[in-house]
């Protein structure tokens, strides 16, 4: 059990005192064992042991990155229990920057040991979108051909550590999105879409609505067919996400629009994140970046009125959208706009659903735990709809047949269906 009276205030931090405002990352060393991030960790609340809090994190990411010590399998393991969902962060009174000491931790981890052959097929499917563009068809083939079943059964998936990611498969869209969607009401502007390698196939009906929503308030919507991944999930995986960076900064970079959209809040995380050598494409990738509530919200025509939809929903807030982009208030205010609907918060929002990017993947047990508290949530509140700003947090708790057919969606989904 976590015990307080292990606490050590007499090493890390000198003053325990929060810095200034501005941009500062302590190192891991300047942890001051205070505990106060324990309450939000969500596998403090799976296993209530020390081992699996922040600051018993951050003592091994300092051993690694700081003392240069060795790191014992426990403590491995209890390093990569975590889901990076960083509600660690806004609990910390030093502003341990909690997400980038993991990401630096995972570099040094994997830069001492090979990767999978499965890791690798996954992070190259990522990075190539030819190869994505090549496998949709088939795994159209695959759910409509009936093959499902009989492979579930035959334990062949589970053998090959396939069976969580086959889980999550819905029908991939198979087109391409256009290059440009004209404005459909007076042009005031144009803008730029990030899409995310699996979103695109996997989540189209956002996108869509993302854009029948930006040309009905005025702007032009460019999808340039060359960007890629944002990066995320090779970034939190120890791998390098430069290649990747670096391409987005030259597609978006060249266009000449007044804002680059993003639909999803994990990718818009890492998105708004992004550090390249050449920090002035950085600063000019991240002045025009918007997430595509706040944009709606800011930009939203005073004349256009919505239909009127009857009905309750909960709004479930993704760990990416609380703790690192920090604007989930603008998806209330933008639902705020449909007459007659009622909007509430999903309990116990700061805990994480158990996606965590590829966490859902690599850490099934521990993932289906916290999707269940969630799951939970979603049959108590009874809401007509429930709504999520991010893909990974809807593709995980869409595929747990405990919501009896319920379907997540994105918030800007229930808004695109109401518009007259
Ligand atoms: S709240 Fe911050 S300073 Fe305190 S133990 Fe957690 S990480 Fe360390
Ligand atoms: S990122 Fe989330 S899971 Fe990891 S230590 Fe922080 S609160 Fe816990």
């Amino acid at each position: 059990m976590f015990d307080f009276m292990d606490m050590d205030f007499n090493s890390g931090g000198e003053t325990g005192e929060p810095s200034g405002s501005g941009p500062y990352i302590p190192d891991a060393g300047e942890c001051m064992r205070c505990g106060m991030c324990v309450g939000s960790c969500p596998t403090f609340r799976l296993f209530q042991v020390d081992e699996e809090t922040p600051r018993r994190r951050i003592r091994t990411i300092g051993k690694l990155l700081v003392e240069n010590q060795p790191v014992s399998d426990a403590e491995l393991q209890h390093l990569n229990n975590c889901l990076q969902c960083r509600a660690c962060e806004p609990a910390c009174p030093s502003r341990m920057a909690y997400g980038e000491l993991f990401d630096r931790a995972r570099a040094a981890l994997a830069s001492q040991a090979p990767i999978d052959w499965l890791a690798k097929l996954a992070f190259r499917v990522i990075e190539q979108k030819r190869w994505r563009n090549r496998l949709m068809p088939l795994m159209d083939l695959y759910l409509k051909t009936g093959l499902r079943t009989p492979l579930r059964k035959s334990g062949l998936l589970k053998k090959l550590r396939l069976a969580e990611a086959e889980a999550l498969l819905t029908p991939p869209a198979l087109t391409a999105l256009k290059p440009l969607y004209p404005a459909t009401a007076n042009r005031r502007g144009n803008v730029a879409l990030f899409t995310g390698c699996v979103a695109e196939p996997f989540d189209r009906e956002t996108l869509l609505a993302a854009i029948k929503l930006l040309n009905a308030i005025g702007f032009d919507v460019s999808v340039p067919p060359q960007q890629g991944c944002c990066g995320a999930i090779h970034q939190h995986n120890g791998q390098s996400a430069a290649g990747l960076i670096a391409n987005n900064l030259r597609v978006f970079n060249a266009l000449p629009v007044d804002a680059v959209i993003h639909t999803a809040s994990g990718c818009g995380a890492m998105l708004s994140e992004y550090r390249a050598d050449d920090d002035a494409a950085v600063q000019l990738f991240g002045s025009r970046l918007a997430d595509i509530n706040e944009f709606l919200l800011q930009h939203w025509p005073e004349d256009l009125l919505l239909k009127p939809v009857d009905g309750t929903a909960a709004v479930h807030e993704p760990c990416s959208q609380r703790n690192v982009l920090k604007n989930q208030q603008a998806v209330y205010a933008l639902l705020a706009k449909i007459p007659g609907l009622a909007v509430a918060p999903l309990a116990d929002n700061r805990i994480c659903c158990g996606a965590g990017g590829s966490y859902m993947l690599t850490h099934p047990d521990n993932a289906e735990a916290l999707r269940t508290l969630k799951t939970q949530a979603v049959a108590a509140a009874a809401a007509s709809t429930v709504v999520s700003g991010n893909f990974g947090c809807m593709c995980f708790l869409n595929a747990d047949p405990a919501l009896n057919g319920q379907k997540i969606v994105h918030p800007i989904r229930l808004l695109a269906g109401a518009l007259p």
